[in-house]
């Protein structure tokens, strides 16, 4: 499987470069638009792991220029942390998914593996879990039909548990993955009480079926069966 990444931050697309190669992926690198626009001309790829903010041609125009070509592969983009407004653009303009940075590599190479499975063919926009329904391009979530409001960091929240679900999720991931920290794990163990426990008020009081568990001593999982 051939995987192009196209990232200007010569760290980073190393450390992707060699996480993605030990997974066993033919890996060719693209350090700037123009570069990437090329290697897209002369071979084809598997799939496509894209930064929006490029200097020169950027990620937008790229993806652009791929989805008028036929048989494009699919892409996952990656966006800066606060740039919700590039990650609607992005999805808007055909990537199949996202993952903001800074990301741990797992979730990386997850998300490829994901991607790769089902041949990209169906486009990640909405996550589902029974009645509770996520629209990641309007930002919506409902439950029941029922539309439910999320603070931004509820909603990442929600977003986790829901990429993974069925599946335990812990603290030390949404530590890793959400508030992008790795030195205190402990001291944010309130902080994210306090925002599961919203969470769980919003999605699942006054509702059938509680979604979100807690998995004692480890963490949550979101799953429609006790
Ligand atoms: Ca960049």
């Amino acid at each position: 499987m051939k995987i192009l990444v196209i990232e200007d931050e010569a760290k980073l697309a190393r450390v992707i470069e060699e996480s993605l190669t030990l997974a066993r992926y033919d890996v060719r690198v693209a350090t700037t638009g123009e570069e990437g626009f090329f290697l897209l001309s002369g071979e084809p790829f598997d799939l496509v792991v894209l930064d929006l903010m490029l200097p020169g041609r950027g990620g937008i125009e790229i993806l652009s220029a791929m989805r008028a070509r036929d048989a494009a592969p699919p892409v996952i983009i990656i966006t800066a942390r606060d740039s919700v407004e590039d990650r609607v653009r992005g999805l808007d303009s055909g990537a199949d998914d996202y993952l903001v940075k800074p990301f741990a590599l797992p979730e990386l190479l997850a998300r490829v593996r994901a991607m790769l499975r089902r041949g990209g063919a169906e486009t990640v926009l909405r996550l589902r879990c029974a009645d509770l329904e996520m629209d990641l391009v309007a930002r919506a979530v409902s439950r029941a039909g029922q539309a439910v409001e999320l603070t931004a960091k509820e909603f990442e929240i929600l977003e986790f548990l829901l990429r993974h679900r069925g599946t335990t999720v812990t603290r030390a991931m949404i530590v890793r993955d959400i508030w992008h920290e790795v030195a205190r794990v402990m001291p944010l163990d309130n902080v994210i009480d306090v925002h599961i426990a919203r969470l769980r008020k919003k999605i699942d009081t006054g509702f059938g079926v509680p979604l979100v568990h807690t998995v004692r001593g480890i963490g949550f999982v979101l799953r429609a069966h006790p």
